[in-house]
């Protein structure tokens, strides 16, 4: 009897120390951009629907300084722009955002992506292109529809707004972070209490962020694939033990893209790196980007097995997604949710 004790506590002690978070953090990448266009108010209310935790918000300007949701600093891919005010584009071709007034924003019918040279929707399996009605949303919009829900269908969900290109802004003489930071503060989102992480790919701005502009709740940089800054300098200490702990000073997180998570171009040759050691080392959350049904990861042959490497062999914190149910669901089905 003693011996069958000791060898199951033995056993206990073999087993892996898995420090898996308690609930990992499922995040609607632009809404459920999955199965609507991203950034709709659908988008965002079929996430909501579908469980997840936190809905995203990409953050540019309009001339007159009102914060938008969408993703690029041009318009030309996600809505009509072209059409309707086809004069209004720059030398290079493209139509910015910060170009126009939120009223002429407002003007325009908001689509699936589609390449704007071809016209042809990026992901052909997904919503179609030009169906349907709807608009390019304010932040503030966002905010009341995303609290709104949470107080009909009594369940908080947060918000994960990116500050897009603010050095870029800033250089046309529009202070993106200050206007944004205070918008949030202003709808309750303002410490690390609060369901809301604000990411960003300028390492200069997240320091920023939290030191002149005293944001005092959850921070996250995010690392582009190409391992490079938006200005095109390295990014390559940021992935190491080292940037890490300097990170941690001014942020609560790290966004990589899934590749640094899971290195490999197949199921068979696939290796978890040290990424997330080495972040959780340094006390650095880690939510990469972007889990896609329909471009699943080469390291992964499902949308399952993906979720699998991530959260059971990786050990990530979470990550964006645009198919957020299905992620939920598999979460669900191991008592997780
Ligand atoms: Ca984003």
């Amino acid at each position: 009897m003693m011996k069958n004790l000791l060898i199951a506590f033995l056993c206990a002690l073999a087993l892996p120390v898995v420090a898996q978070p308690a609930k990992p953090a499922v995040i609607a990448h632009r809404g459920a951009s999955g199965y609507l266009p991203e950034h709709t108010v659908a988008a965002k209310v079929l996430a909501h629907a579908m469980g997840a935790d936190f809905l995203e918000q990409d953050v540019v300007l309009t001339k007159d300084d009102v914060p938008i949701v969408m993703h690029d600093t041009q318009l030309e891919t996600i809505s009509d722009v072209a059409q309707r005010f086809p004069d209004r584009k720059r030398a290079n071709g493209h139509y910015y955002a910060l170009d126009f007034t939120l009223a002429e924003i407002k003007q325009l019918r908001a689509n699936e992506r589609v390449n704007a040279k071809t016209g042809q929707a990026v992901y052909p399996d997904r919503f179609p292109a030009g169906k349907a009605s709807f608009q390019i949303s304010t932040l503030e919009e966002e905010l009341q529809l995303i609290q709104g829900l949470n107080k009909t269908c009594r369940r908080v969900v947060g918000i994960y707004p990116e500050i897009k290109q603010p050095a870029w802004h800033r250089k046309a003489g529009h202070d993106i972070s200050r206007i944004v930071l205070p918008i949030l503060r202003r709808y309750g989102y303002a410490t690390k209490q609060d369901p809301c992480w604000v990411q960003c790919f300028e390492p200069d701005e997240v320091k920023r962020i939290r030191t002149e502009l005293g944001w005092e709740g959850h921070l996250l940089l995010l690392l582009s694939a190409n391992r490079k800054h938006p200005d095109g300098t390295s990014a390559e200490a940021w992935f190491t033990p080292a940037g890490m702990k300097e990170l941690a000073k001014v942020a609560d997180g790290i966004g990589p893209e899934l590749g640094a998570i899971v290195s490999g171009k197949s199921k068979a040759s696939r290796k978890v790196t040290d990424f997330v050691n080495d972040a959780h080392a340094a006390k650095l959350t880690v939510h990469p980007y972007t889990l896609r049904a329909d471009d699943l990861p080469k390291f992964a042959d499902s949308m399952d097995d993906a979720i699998e490497v991530l959260f059971a062999e990786a050990r990530v914190d979470g990550f964006f997604t645009d198919f957020p149910d299905v992620v939920v669901k598999w979460l669900g089905a191991r008592g997780m949710r």
